[in-house]
This record gives C-alpha cells, sequence and structure tokens, in this order.
C-alpha cells in the first residue's frame, strides 16, 4: 500500500504514521528533512526516491508532498514503476489547537518517539529535545506557508478520488481508528 500523510505542522502527522505503519507493515518515510533539502519545486529529493525503492511492499510519505508540482513529479515517477498512490489521508485541525499541539511538542533525543507536556507526556528519564522550529511564531509562520502551498493539492487529490479527510481532533487513540477506516484497514 502506498500513502501520503499530509496535514499542517502539529497535526499528528508523526504520532499517526508509527502506528499505521506498524499495522500495515510498510515503512514510514518522513520527509521533513529532504523537503527542507530540497529547494527545487517539481524536483524529488534523490533521498525519498532511494527509500522508496527500498519499500517493496509500500510506503507511507508523512509530510511530502507539499505542492502541486511535487505532487505530480511523485505520481511520474510511480507511474514509471508502474505503480501509484492508493490512498491520501489529510489530517484536519483547528489552528488553535495545532499551535497547542506543535509549541508542547518534545522529542526524545534517543528514541525519536514524539511526546506533548499535555496529551502525551514524558517518562521522566526521557532526553527531550524541542524542535527549533516549534516556538510560536515560527509555527505560525509554518502554518501559513502550509496552507498556501498546499491549496491545489487537496483538490488534485480529491479529483482522484484517493483523498480521505479525516478529523484529527481529539485523543491519539481516536484519531487512529479513523485513520485506520480510512485506509480501509478496520
Ligand atoms: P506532525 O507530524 O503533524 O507535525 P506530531 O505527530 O509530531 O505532528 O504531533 C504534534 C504534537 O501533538 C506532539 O506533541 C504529539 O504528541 C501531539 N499529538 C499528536 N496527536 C495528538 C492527539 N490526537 N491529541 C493530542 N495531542 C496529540
Amino acid at each position: 500500500m502506498r500513502v501520503v500523510f499530509i496535514g499542517p505542522p502539529g497535526a499528528g502527522k508523526g504520532t499517526q504514521a508509527k502506528v499505521a505503519c506498524l499495522r500495515l507493515g510498510i515503512p514510514q518515510v518522513s520527509t521533513g528533512d529532504m523537503l527542507r533539502a530540497a529547494k527545487v519545486e517539481g524536483k524529488l529529493p534523490a533521498e525519498l526516491i532511494a527509500q522508496m525503492a527500498h519499500g517493496a511492499s509500500g510506503f507511507l510519505l508523512d509530510g511530502f508532498p507539499r505542492t502541486l508540482p511535487q505532487a505530480t513529479a511523485l505520481d511520474r515517477l510511480l507511474a514509471a514503476r508502474a505503480q501509484k498512490l492508493d490512498r491520501v489521508v489529510s489530517i484536519e485541525i483547528p489552528r488553535d489547537l495545532l499551535l497547542e499541539r506543535a509549541v508542547l511538542r518534545r522529542i526524545d533525543k534517543r528514541t525519536g518517539q514524539i511526546y506533548h507536556l499535555k496529551y502525551n507526556p514524558p517518562p521522566p528519564d526521557a532526553d527531550l529535545e524541542v524542535r527549533t522550529d516549534d516556538r510560536e511564531v515560527v509555527v505560525r509562520n509554518r502554518i501559513d506557508i502550509y496552507e498556501a502551498e498546499t491549496a491545489e493539492l487537496l483538490p488534485y487529490y480529491e479529483g482522484l478520488g484517493i483523498l480521505r479527510r479525516v478529523d484529527g481532533v481529539g485523543g491519539v487513540d481516536e484519531v487512529t481508528e479513523r485513520v485506520l477506516q480510512a485506509l480501509g484497514s478496520k
């Protein structure tokens, strides 16, 4: 199964992607860093292509593509391998909740585990770090950029009939249920 998760920063993509990948037995390709490296519109990061080539059983792209040129480039790449995306899950959540989720996000440096100071508190022995782009002013800016960039993306995937919108408000388990349902795995 080939899946894309899209949603604004703090929507819960990383959290849900981990669970969905375990459930579906597919690798999670986290694209944040690659995306920052890939400056050219419509050009896919080489690292992404390499990781996708390894995922014989499929893959889950978490946070990529972000723009229409990237989406069409991805489709062309897959088409060249006689493949296509099966599902695009858009995790949707109001702006004020996004800010709270991102600003209180903490990552365990050693394990990569995602925590939240209020909703998913880390254990006392966790070695926590704050992502530098999770400061409130930066998060606001990232949400604005996300909205501008992805405006064309949702209608594109809707047109292909593979878009599923998932309500991201609620507890992690509750959202997981909706995500698995959207993936047809529930
Ligand atoms: P994204 O990958 O979309 O930026 P994350 O998965 O990193 O988002 O989640 C952002 C923050 O919100 C993290 O601190 C995470 O623990 C927390 N979080 C994720 N899902 C939920 C949820 N359903 N309810 C409350 N907090 C959540």
